[in-house]
């Protein structure tokens, strides 16, 4: 599906494995913002389309082409689409790589005033945030603050930028448990899932990077290899195969090396 404003995923993840399809610019920085108004008081748990068509007619306004955003991420972590992820967005003066090089920032707006004694970054929100930051941030992009590229406080003053990155680096990994003999079922996760077993499946895979971290990279790699392959892992038709579900359940484990015991 291309890309269309306005797009009302339940959470980030969502979002993210949809935007992958859709995305063919470079993320050279992933920018954060609050929106200060509207705050969490306007938010009402179902108007996410109209306040987020008040932004853009504001945006439009002051003379921006279309709403300055790319994403907007609602206080119950649900994230709607704005302005088009291929191409640059109005983020910061002077910071938003606007040549059209197929390089640019990507710029999201937490719904909220996050200034301190004001809303606060909690809950599904919050996880949306570092979700959509540490997918661009996994994949080379720069994590910068409104306020160090222009004289405000957004993405609010309490907000803190070491607490913030902390989270998005510091994130738990799964422990690998040798017992489970590389049982373990592989998909998806947040935090994603980590360990010799991913290893061992992205070798089977000849993914690129061999990381150990089961991303949406790895993901993709195990539903090519599921459209093609049977129970016994050999090879088939396209469509012929697995269940192309991008999850390494029993049957993928089995069919990618014979008998797992
Ligand atoms: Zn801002």
């Amino acid at each position: 599906m291309a890309w269309k404003y306005g797009i009302l995923f339940d959470d980030a993840l969502e979002f993210l494995s949809w935007m992958r399809s859709n995305l063919s610019a470079k993320m050279t920085e992933v920018h954060v913002h609050h929106t200060y108004s509207p705050n969490h008081s306007h938010f009402n748990g179902k108007n996410h389309r109209d306040l987020q068509d008040r932004m853009k007619k504001y945006h439009l306004k002051r003379g921006f082409s279309d709403i300055a955003q790319h994403i907007t991420i609602f206080p119950d972590g649900k994230v709607m689409t704005g302005r088009n992820v291929n191409t640059p967005p109005a983020s910061a003066t002077g910071h938003n790589d606007a040549d059209d090089d197929g390089k640019h920032p990507f710029m999201f707006e937490m719904l909220g005033n996050f200034d301190k004694g004001n809303d606060n970054l909690t809950g599904k929100q919050l996880q949306s945030a570092e979700q959509v930051t540490r997918y661009f941030w996994r994949r080379g992009s720069t994590i910068r603050f409104h306020r160090e590229m222009a004289d405000k406080s957004c993405p609010g003053t309490g907000v803190g930028k070491t607490w913030f990155v902390n989270r998005i680096k510091n994130q738990k990994s799964e422990p690998y448990d040798k017992n489970q003999n590389y049982h373990r079922e592989l998909k998806i996760n947040d935090p994603m899932l980590r360990g010799e077993d991913v290893k061992r499946v992205q070798n089977r895979l000849k993914s690129s990077p061999v990381d150990g971290i089961f991303g949406y990279d790895t993901r993709e790699d195990v539903v090519a290899w599921q459209r093609v392959h049977d129970e016994k892992g050999k090879v088939v038709p396209a469509g012929k195969g697995l269940a192309a579900d991008g999850i390494v359940g029993q049957k993928t484990w089995q069919a990618l090396f014979g008998s797992v015991t």
